[in-house]
This record gives C-alpha cells, sequence and structure tokens, in this order.
C-alpha cells in the first residue's frame, strides 16, 4: 500500500527523477503501438509486425519478440532510436553493414531493417532461450561434451566470419544467444570491422580499443607496438571455453588494470576438481593455453577443432544438448 509507504526525501525523489530521466534518454521508449507498419518507403509489401514480450536491454537497443503478420512468423525486433548520439550512431551503422552480409547458420540471422516512428527496427532471427553467459550462470559451469558441442559451433562462425574479412572483436558469452534447439548463435555486431587487404595481401591492422576487459586481447592494448588482426577473436573464444567450464572469465578481477596485467601475464588458474565438482580434462585445457598464446601462436578454427579434445573426446547431437540443457537442475536458482 503507496499510502503507508514513509514519503521520500526531497533530494530522493530528485534523484530518483534524474535516473528515471537518464535512463530514459540511455533507452529508447518501448514502442507504443501494438502492430508496427514498416513505412512504405522501406518496403512495398506493407509488412505489419505484432510485437510481442520484453527480451532484453542493451546498450543501445530495446529488444522485442514480434510477429509477422499474417504468416505468425516470429523475430526478435531491435529497436534504436534514428537519432541517437554520433558515437552510437557509428556503432549501430557498422553492426547494420556487417551483420546484414552475415549467412551461417550459428550467427543470429539478419533478415531486414526499416524505421517507423522516429525508430530503427531490426527484424533478427529470435533467440527465445537468452544468451550462453545465462545459461552458464545458471548451470554453475557446462560439461566437457557440451562444451565441445558449443566451441564447434563458435569455431564454425568465427571461420565463416574471417573467411569473408570480418572480426567480429567483442566475442563473449553475453552476446551468443541460444535459438529454440539451444543452437548457438553468434550476434552484436557493433564492434565487428572489415578487414582491408592490400595488394600484397598484407592485413591493415587496425588500432582501435574496443572490446570487453575480461575477453581483450593483450596485443590490443599494446599501443604502438602493433595492431591486432583477426586472432583476437580466437583469444576471445579462449576465453569462453575457460568460463563455459568454470562459469567465469580467467582474469576475473575487481579492477580492470588487474584483468590486463594477469591477460599479459597469462596469470589464471583452473579450479581444483574439489572446487569445481567436475572434470576438466588435461586436452580441454591444452586448448585453451593455445588460443591464449600470442597473437601468431594461436590455432585457426579449423586446427581448433582437429585438437585432441575434440576428436578423441564424445560430442552430442543438438538433440541431446536440446533435451538437456532446457532442464534446470534443482539446485539452481
Ligand atoms: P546492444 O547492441 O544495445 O548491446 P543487444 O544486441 O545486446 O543490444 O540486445 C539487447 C538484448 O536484447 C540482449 O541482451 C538480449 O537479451 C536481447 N536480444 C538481442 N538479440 C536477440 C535475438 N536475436 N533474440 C533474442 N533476444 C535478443
Amino acid at each position: 500500500n503507496a499510502q503507508r509507504m514513509p514519503k521520500p526525501t526531497e533530494a530522493k525523489a530528485k534523484a530518483a527523477a534524474q535516473l528515471k530521466a537518464a535512463k530514459d534518454k540511455e533507452h529508447p521508449p518501448p514502442p507504443p503501438p501494438e502492430v508496427v507498419e514498416p513505412s512504405s518507403t522501406d518496403r512495398p509489401d506493407g509488412a505489419v509486425y505484432h510485437i510481442g514480450k520484453l527480451l532484453g536491454k542493451g546498450g543501445f537497443a530495446i529488444c522485442y519478440s514480434g510477429q509477422l503478420l499474417p504468416s505468425k512468423q516470429k523475430f526478435a525486433l531491435k529497436i534504436v532510436k534514428s537519432q541517437m548520439p554520433s558515437k552510437m550512431e557509428q556503432k549501430f551503422q557498422t553492426e547494420l553493414q556487417i551483420h546484414s552480409k552475415m549467412r551461417h547458420r550459428n550467427i543470429v540471422q539478419f533478415f531486414r531493417a526499416f524505421s517507423y516512428v522516429n525508430c530503427t527496427f531490426l527484424a533478427l532471427e529470435l533467440c527465445p532461450n537468452g544468451s550462453l553467459m545465462d545459461m552458464v550462470k545458471r548451470r554453475k559451469g557446462l560439461t566437457e561434451p557440451e562444451v565441445r558441442f558449443y566451441a564447434v559451433q563458435i569455431s564454425g562462425a568465427i571461420k565463416y566470419m574471417h573467411g569473408k574479412g570480418i572480426i567480429h572483436r567483442d566475442l563473449k558469452m553475453g552476446n551468443i544467444f541460444l535459438d529454440h534447439q539451444m543452437n548457438a548463435k553468434i550476434g552484436d555486431f557493433g564492434l565487428a570491422a572489415l578487414v582491408v587487404t592490400g595488394r600484397d595481401m598484407q592485413t591493415i591492422r587496425r588500432t582501435t580499443l574496443c572490446g570487453t576487459p575480461n575477453y581483450i586481447a593483450p596485443e590490443i592494448l599494446e599501443k604502438g607496438k602493433k595492431g591486432h588482426d583477426h586472432m583476437v577473436d580466437i583469444w576471445s573464444l579462449g576465453i569462453i571455453m575457460f568460463a563455459m567450464f568454470t562459469s567465469k572469465p580467467p582474469f576475473q578481477s575487481s579492477t580492470t588494470d588487474e584483468i590486463y596485467r594477469r591477460a599479459r601475464e597469462r596469470d589464471y588458474e583452473w579450479p581444483s576438481a574439489e572446487v569445481s565438482q567436475k572434470y576438466i580434462s588435461q586436452e580441454a585445457k591444452d586448448l585453451v593455453a593455445t588460443m591464449l598464446e600470442d597473437a601468431d601462436q594461436r590455432p585457426d578454427p579449423d586446427a581448433i577443432v582437429q585438437h585432441p579434445f575434440f576428436t578423441t573426446g564424445y560430442m552430442p547431437s543438438s538433440v541431446e544438448i536440446t533435451s538437456k540443457l532446457r532442464e534446470i537442475p534443482p539446485e539452481a536458482d
């Protein structure tokens, strides 16, 4: 009952109002119409989407499930305000340009973009089972066969992107979504880069600082020394594999500087079997170690999937993954 609640002080009320204003500024408001009709200039077929439940909010986008009428085909509708600060605008344009050219079974499929009531809508493949991060946290780490299943899928997507000259640069568990069959789908191409290759096919290295502290390869931090190339995605996959096993990234620390120091010095430890309550094979540890080597020593996606971790171990089928991973163990929250 609101009346019995203590009255907030003026300062508190002001702070709450400021917080709300900041939040409103950060995220576009939920779209008011139940049904979104792409404007005729964007698509002459008069497609109409029925907006469903909220899927999540990101740094600058808000995502709803949506159904295309009358086919009832389901999508994820990612919505951003058409007018946004220039830095975000740049990230969004990169995302549009690169994501729309990707077509792979382990990459969130991009269907179309259109504008409606001052917002830009992206119709994306719907991944109704959250992100790999949600699942790994819920399960407190995955088993070896499950890690094999996801590492193979992500390696395949990386091979495809690199083959097209695209470096993702922000691979992390929170950017890998799960489709209705629990397959991994790489999403969020906001930091991706197209590598321009010169006549001598030498990669023109990019020197921008990007990525998320826990997943950033050390060579990206070495200013002035050399840039970074596609091997940064292999480093991130190494971090993802470690985190899939243990449910936290290897260099996790309270400060960003400490994360970077530990990454530079490869200062990480696998938890003991007593602590983690699970078996992690030497093959798995060896593979992760090679992915966290200096860039020129890291395996490419083909070499990764030929590693004994995959070739000598059991690989589950998607059916087993679907039925098993949907179950939430009783001790989980
Ligand atoms: P941003 O680019 O602003 O970081 P994201 O791409 O991370 O936005 O999307 C924000 C949230 O929306 C995600 O954390 C996730 O919960 C949800 N989401 C994004 N894409 C999909 C998708 N294809 N299917 C289901 N949910 C999605």
